[in-house]
Order: structure tokens, then sequence, then C-alpha cells
């Protein structure tokens, strides 16, 4: 019965006994870029992806190719560790204020390995459950204004993803999650690979991450709605 208290209040339903627990949503963090403590040194071969660089007497962190290892989780090296979910990234405005509270969301799987489905699926949930804010999947694109995709383009998803996006009514905006949809990831260089989503479609959001939190994929449908403050401050520039 204890178990059955616990899982209600953290959210988390399974777990080792007596292992360490995070609240439901909340990430280990990603690493932050860090100012070099005196005497302390970056090896080189500790980033499996090359995305860790010395930059101006700091250790600049490239989001767009982490994946997420925690190789460099202190104390394996001097990189210090972030834990907030405002992992989004956007470069076109918000949708305008009339779709703050209701916008339909269509998702498309362009090659994903199961992670970043994985963690969208977390937020239709009861634990996120994305409805309570008027966020819906759509069964169409012909009906959504949003357009999530997770996965290196594939050379077989291309030309869906082009008819996907062409099918959706304006306005819209597309979501590119994890760091596959964003560049084709650890994927990139294979040939049953295209790339990122905007080797395909205009991108108006980027997530990084391998794959991303469920609260860093909200905060993005946050900036596309307007309602989360760095949006606003796209949209007014
Ligand atoms: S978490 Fe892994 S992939 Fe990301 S910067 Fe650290 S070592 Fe590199
Ligand atoms: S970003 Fe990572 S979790 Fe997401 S599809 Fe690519 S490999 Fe899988």
């Amino acid at each position: 019965m204890p178990w059955f208290w616990e899982g209600l209040k953290s959210g988390v339903r399974t777990l080792r006994p007596r292992a360490p627990r995070l609240p439901a949503g909340v990430t280990p963090g990603r690493p932050a870029t860090t100012a070099v403590p005196a005497g302390a040194s970056l090896d080189p071969e500790l980033c499996p992806v090359g995305a860790l660089a010395p930059q101006d007497g700091a250790i600049a962190v490239d989001f767009d190719h982490c994946i997420h290892c925690m190789r460099c989780r202190p104390p394996a090296s001097p990189v210090q560790w972030q834990d907030d979910y405002r992992w989004a990234l956007a470069a076109a405005p918000p949708l305008p204020p009339r779709f703050q509270r209701s916008i339909h969301v269509r998702i498309l799987d362009a090659g994903d390995c199961g992670g970043c489905l994985s963690e969208l699926r977390q937020l239709f949930g009861p634990v996120y459950s994305l409805h309570r804010y008027g966020i819906y999947v759509s069964p169409t694109p012909r009906d959504a204004d949003v357009l999530l995709v997770v996965g290196p383009v594939t050379v077989g998803m291309r030309v869906a993803l082009e008819e996907t996006y062409a099918a959706m009514p304006d306005p819209k905006r597309v979501v590119a999650v994890g760091v596959c949809a964003l560049n084709g990831g650890l994927f990139a260089d294979s040939f049953a690979v295209v790339g990122g989503a905007s080797r395909v479609v205009p991108v108006d959001v980027t997530v990084p991450g391998c794959p991303p939190p469920p609260l860093a994929i909200l905060h993005a449908l946050e900036l596309v709605t307007g309602s989360s403050r760095e949006a606003r401050e796209v949209g007014d520039s």
C-alpha cells in the first residue's frame, strides 16, 4: 500500500526499492556552458559526439549535437549541469492569440528510434494530461495547427513529411523534436537518411535532446502558442 501512495504522490509508477527518485517530469538535466575552474581541463575524448569545446575560457555545449549520454556529469568532468526544462528555441513568432486556448497537433514519425516518441507519448498520459491545456492530437494534417516531427527524416518518409506539411492549413508551425529531427543526429550519415526536418520543411521551433524530456517538448508547444515569456519576446521582435 505505501508504494501505491508513493506512486500517486510522485507520479513515478515503477522504481527500484530505495533507488533515488525524481519527481515526474524532472529530468536529470543537461550540461551547461561552464567557466573552466582553475586547474581543470576538458578531456577531448569525453564527449562521444564532440559536443563539448573550449571557448573563451569556458566549456561550450553544442546542444544541437549533444546526445544526453551523461558522460560529462560531475564529478567526471568540470562541466556543470542545469536541471530546468526550457530547452526549446523558437525561430518564428507564436501562432496568433486565438490559438492560445486550443491547438491541434499532428505527430509525424520520420524515422524515430522510439525514444522521442516515448517521451512525447508521456505528455498525453494522466501525469501531464496535455488536454487540460487545450492541446490535442489530430488524426489528420488537414485539422492540424502544429506538426511535431520526431526522428531523422528517412528517405522513405521524405514525401510523407512534404505532403503532411502541404496538407496543413495556414497558419501553421513545425516543431522538430530531438537532435535527429534537428540534423539527423547519430543517423545523419546513413544512406537511408535525408537529414533533419529542416531539409524538407521550414522548422519554427527546435527541441534538442536525445530524447528531450516531456517538459522540454511542452516548452516548445508553449513557444508555439505564445503562452511562455520567451514566445512573447520572439513575437515582439
Ligand atoms: S551529455 Fe554526453 S553528448 Fe552531451 S555534451 Fe556531455 S558528453 Fe557530450
Ligand atoms: S533524438 Fe535520440 S531518442 Fe530521439 S529519435 Fe534520435 S536517437 Fe532516438
